[in-house]
């Protein structure tokens, strides 16, 4: 079964407001074993509201629009379907008695306007809405289910829940998405699709998206299946054969984060970390102390973005910085192995660049990023030369700097008991 979502609403087609029902639509139909085929978003404009349902009614068997149910003179779904289906629209006095009760519990009058949303269209069903006033309406004709719902997004989603699932379960559709979420490190986009991209025509069943992202590019297969056994054993060999293609720049299969899998390194290596951020601005603390109990593994971190505080709280000598100056090599080095030294820690991180948009140089970019981490006996360090951004430039390092630390225990170092 294919479905088409429609948003309602002006304010969805400005920059104030992102049309966020359809992620939460998509999911819940995705979970009845509906595909979600066409996406629209369209103004209060009953003429363009009118073409987005009859185009959705050319393709889709499930069709799923949200807003225009409210009081006020622009919103207009039901008036709109109702036209459109060839059908009357009538007063509930049930919903009229509803709306009344409800402005009676709240000590207020029921403002004329919002007897429009006892209006239903005849022959729906009335999704009551345990929320707000206006209930949704499930409408069956001409072989497609139309579901009409608010778009308050909290009133929304407890209709789907109480209302509209049950009865989309009730269709026993078998189909249901199997998927992955596979994250990896260091390649460009173009670089994961050239490696994975010869699998596709192996598993035609499968469809595989891939999204860039700072924390790290994913590839998604999905397939959908009536065989769950049969879905889940096609993904891992998928992700298998990914994995091969990937080698060490995959680090998670079930979308587990950077910040995730280095905890779970760190804990399994009885290993703590400590780390001193310049240009980063404590994104890479921010990260790892997202992950509950990383204070088994975490110490703290310094932010020091003044040459003075290098010196002063991780030891950075300032003959150093005053040679080689605070973004190069030889100082995220020394960040590194300082804040471990001061610390105690096992393994220290330094990371110093420039992020921009000014105080770059012909010789210092903007972009240009030194990651170092320290261990007391040797350090493994990383140069980042960045596109993008300031904020592109600094999610980038920390992901960098978090990766140096999972590479540090996938790859044992001659220099490392
Ligand atoms: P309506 O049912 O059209 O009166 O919508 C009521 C309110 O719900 C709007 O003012 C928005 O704040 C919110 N809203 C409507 N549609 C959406 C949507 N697709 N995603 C998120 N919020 C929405
Ligand atoms: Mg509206």
């Amino acid at each position: 079964m294919k479905a088409e979502i429609i948003a309602i609403g002006s304010e969805l087609l400005t920059p104030a407001r992102l049309d966020t029902n359809s992620l939460f639509l998509t999911a819940e139909l995705n979970d009845v074993g509906i595909r979600v085929i066409h996406k629209a978003v369209v103004g209060d404009i009953p003429g363009e509201m009118r073409s987005s349902f009859s185009h959705a009614m050319e393709s889709a068997d499930v069709i799923v629009s949200s807003g225009g149910l409210g009081p006020t003179d622009d919103d207009r779904t039901r008036e709109t379907v109702a036209e459109l289906l060839g059908r009357k629209l009538r007063v509930d006095d049930v919903i009229l008695q509803k709306i009344q009760d409800r402005f009676r519990r709240l000590g207020r009058p029921m403002p004329e306007i919002n007897a429009r949303q006892a209006m239903v269209i005849e022959g729906a069903t009335i999704l009551p809405n345990p929320r707000g006033t206006a209930p949704g309406l499930w409408i069956e004709a001409k072989g497609h289910i139309l579901i009409l719902l608010p778009g308050v997004p909290q009133e929304l989603r407890a209709i789907m829940e109480t209302e509209v699932k049950p009865r989309l379960l009730k269709l026993g559709l078998k189909q249901r998405l199997y998927t992955r979420e596979l994250r990896v490190a260091g390649l460009f986009e173009s670089d994961v699709e050239q490696r994975v991209s010869p699998l596709y025509a192996a598993y035609p069943e499968t469809e595989t998206t891939i999204l860039a992202s700072p924390t790290g590019i994913q590839l998604h297969p999905r397939i959908w299946s009536e065989d769950r056994a049969k879905a889940e054993a096609m993904l891992d060999e998928i992700v298998k054969r990914m994995a091969l293609a990937l080698g060490e720049h995959l680090f998670s299969t079930h979308g587990e984060t950077m910040e995730e899998v280095v905890g779970r390194l760190l804990v399994e290596n009885h290993a703590t970390i400590a780390v001193a951020e310049s240009c980063t601005g404590g994104l890479l603390a921010e990260r790892l102390t997202t992950i509950p109990g990383s204070s088994a593994y975490f110490l703290g971190g310094v932010v020091c973005y003044s040459n003075e505080l290098k010196t002063s709280m991780v030891g950075v000598p300032a003959e150093l910085i005053e040679s080689k100056g605070a973004v190069s090599a030889e100082v995220a080095a020394a960040l590194a192995d300082g804040i471990r030294k001061r610390t105690g820690a096992t393994l220290g991180v330094g990371i110093t660049g420039v992020a921009g948009p000014s105080g770059g140089t012909p010789e210092k970019p903007v972009g240009l990023v030194h990651i170092a981490l320290a261990d007391g006996r040797a350090t493994s360090a990383a140069v980042l030369r960045l596109p993008g951004d300031r904020e592109r430039i600094r999610q980038f390092s920390a992901q960098r700097a978090l990766d140096l630390v999972r590479r540090y225990f996938l790859f044992p170092s001659p220099g490392r008991a």
